[in-house]
């Protein structure tokens, strides 16, 4: 089964992404974490990357396009993968394209996952992270992962561990303005690529306003 999915900053992808890739046994193969373990492991990719990362902008096609296509030719990409996070805009949509034909590889479901930009900003804004565990959800702006409040102060809503921390970058509103701005832009942006691979292939929508339980419902509908 191979899979790509497209959403922009904020609605969820890496979430439902890892939803799908356990539900169908194959590897969440992310941009983004590839690019962000590289940094952390201090490697000549890694410190080009960062320079581009750090302002919100698109690492250049030549080091992202090839350093992709090499990672779905890995062991365990055989059986399938769940691409997330590229292509991210038309040139990388093209030459993926062009790989898949050349290599007579079939893509099973592309899948775009829907949020209106003012939003996912808010979702990533109000990330709120609980010092014990990065996995319980919360965030001020979600109905359905509120903190819980106490005397003007936040609590975690799964553990009740006080000091509820912020990610740097999930703060940062010029970064995200701008990440945003890529994916939104449909003339060479993301939505530039999901708009190219309508002209080929079915491309599943799911709204990502209603929670978890409900998104990975319809996706389970929709992609089997
Ligand atoms: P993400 O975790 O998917 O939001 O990605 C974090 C950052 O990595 C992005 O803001 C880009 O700077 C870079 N990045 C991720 N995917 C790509 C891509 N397909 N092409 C170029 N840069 C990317």
């Amino acid at each position: 089964m191979n899979i790509l999915m497209f959403g922009p900053n904020g609605s969820g992808k890496g979430t439902f992404g890892a939803v799908l890739s356990d539900r169908f046994g194959i590897p969440q193969v992310e941009t983004g974490v590839i690019f962000r373990d590289n940094i952390s492991k201090g490697t000549p990719l890694g410190k080009e990357a960062k320079t581009y990362i750090d302002k919100g902008e698109l690492v250049p096609d030549g080091i992202t396009i090839p350093m992709i296509l090499s990672r779905l030719m890995e062991k365990d990409c055989a059986k399938g993968w769940l691409l997330d996070g590229f292509p991210r805009n038309k040139t990388q949509a093209v030459a993926f394209w062009d790989a898949l034909q050349k290599e007579k590889i079939k893509m099973d479901y592309v899948v775009e996952l829907i949020l209106d930009r003012d939003t996912a900003k808010k979702r990533i804004m109000g990330r709120r992270l609980c010092p014990k565990d990065n996995n319980h959800p919360n965030n001020i702006y979600v109905k359905a992962n509120l903190p819980v409040e106490k005397d003007g102060k936040l609590y975690c809503r799964v553990c009740g561990s006080p000091g509820l921390l912020t990610r740097a970058d999930d703060q940062d509103e010029a970064a995200i303005d701008k990440r945003h701005g890529i994916y939104f832009d449909t003339n060479t942006g993301t939505l530039a690529s999901v708009n190219y691979f309508k002209e080929r292939v079915k491309v599943i929508q799911v709204d990502t306003v209603p929670g978890v339980k409900e998104v990975t419902e319809n996706l389970f509908k929709l992609v089997k």
